[in-house]
């Protein structure tokens, strides 16, 4: 049986992907990170079969142990301080957590490894904003990178740290420049996730306005089940590569907000919505769609739900959960 070593268990990726992992017949460990951390009942509950252990990315001791008790033959790392809002006010925590940790997850997978360097596949989770100011559209592998947050630089960093790894040592190392995914399972800090939740609340009479910010930004937004299967899908070829994986699409924020309200059988949002200063950021991503070509060709990867399937499945969840409160 395969084993595998996810970082960023308690995320919406980490469980997509222990799930599709586990019906394969892996063995999956997950790194959590921090005493008591809260979202542990969250993984257990979600996917009892993974096997938790302690360790955080800014501590590479943490992480050799951890290697050495879980055994993988892959590791994928997803764990990262991940709202792009958030890493201005963090720059330095973001960065070594979301940049240099990354070089310290590749240098234990170095150690681990050993004498064959290839013998551990390793998947680094990069993002579309790495591309920030883009400067090709639709966006591919060889588009030149523009970071526009603390965020997108840190990922830069552990993007060009996973090539280094593979060109250095020969290690099987892949990037998945991921598109925006979204899923029930989204922190509702996120706009699809907040806007889906407030639409679900305000259908329920739980709340009336939904405050906004940049409601002209667009995004290239798939379903994070789909994308977790072009992760998996990476570290089964002959040799580690970078890959872009997207839908190709492109929605701007009120698109968004139509499919939600929508969705929720609501016919006019604008009445409901505001903008605020607050939820503006000091340099925006104005446009990412993605160019997946590479990950059809090579890898047979094409998503299965679109934008408004997604935006739909969303809103019912939310729907769920906001009858339940207001009963
Ligand atoms: P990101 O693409 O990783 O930054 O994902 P987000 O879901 O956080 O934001 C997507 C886009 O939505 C960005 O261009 C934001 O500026 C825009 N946006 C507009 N209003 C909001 C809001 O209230 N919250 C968030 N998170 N984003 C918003």
């Amino acid at each position: 049986m395969p084993r595998a070593l996810i970082t960023g268990i308690t995320g919406q990726d980490g469980l997509y992907l222990a799930e599709l992992l586990i019906s394969k017949g892996y063995t999956v460990y997950g790194l959590i990170r921090g005493q008591n951390n809260p979202k542990i009942e969250l993984v257990r509950r979600t996917v009892p079969d993974v096997r938790l252990v302690t360790g955080d990315l800014t501590d590479v001791s943490s992480l050799v142990r951890v290697l050495s008790e879980a055994q993988p033959d892959e590791v994928y790392n997803l764990g990262a301080i991940s709202f792009v809002a958030y890493s201005w006010e963090n720059a330095a925590l973001t960065t070594d957590v979301t940049g240099k940790g990354v070089l310290n997850i590749l240098e234990a997978t170095r150690l681990y490894a050993g004498d064959d360097p290839a013998s551990v596949r390793f998947y680094q989770a990069s993002s579309s904003e790495m591309f920030g100011k883009v400067q090709e559209v639709p966006q591919r592998e060889s588009t030149l990178l523009w970071p526009r947050s603390p965020y997108g630089v840190a990922k830069v960093f552990g993007h060009y740290m996973t090539i280094n790894y593979r060109e250095s040592y020969g290690m099987h190392a892949s990037s998945g420049i991921l598109f925006n995914h979204e899923s029930p399972r989204r922190g509702p800090e996120f706009v699809t996730r907040k806007v889906t939740r407030a639409v679900a609340r305000i259908r329920h009479g739980l709340q009336d306005a939904l405050v906004m910010g940049n409601l002209d930004a667009q995004r290239d937004w798939g379903f994070a089940g789909d994308y977790v299967e072009a992760m998996w899908l990476m570290l089964q070829q002959p040799h580690g590569d970078d890959y872009v994986v997207a839908t190709g699409e492109t929605h701007s924020i009120r698109d968004l907000l139509n499919a939600a309200f929508d969705a929720a059988g609501i016919a006019d949002w604008e009445p409901h919505v505001h903008q605020s200063q607050e939820f503006m950021r000091p340099a925006e991503v104005d446009l990412l769609v993605g160019d997946a070509t590479k990950a059809r060709e090579v890898l047979g990867w094409a998503p299965k739900v679109g934008f408004r399937e997604l935006v739909a499945m969303m809103v019912e969840a939310d729907l769920r959960d906001a009858a339940a409160e207001a009963r």
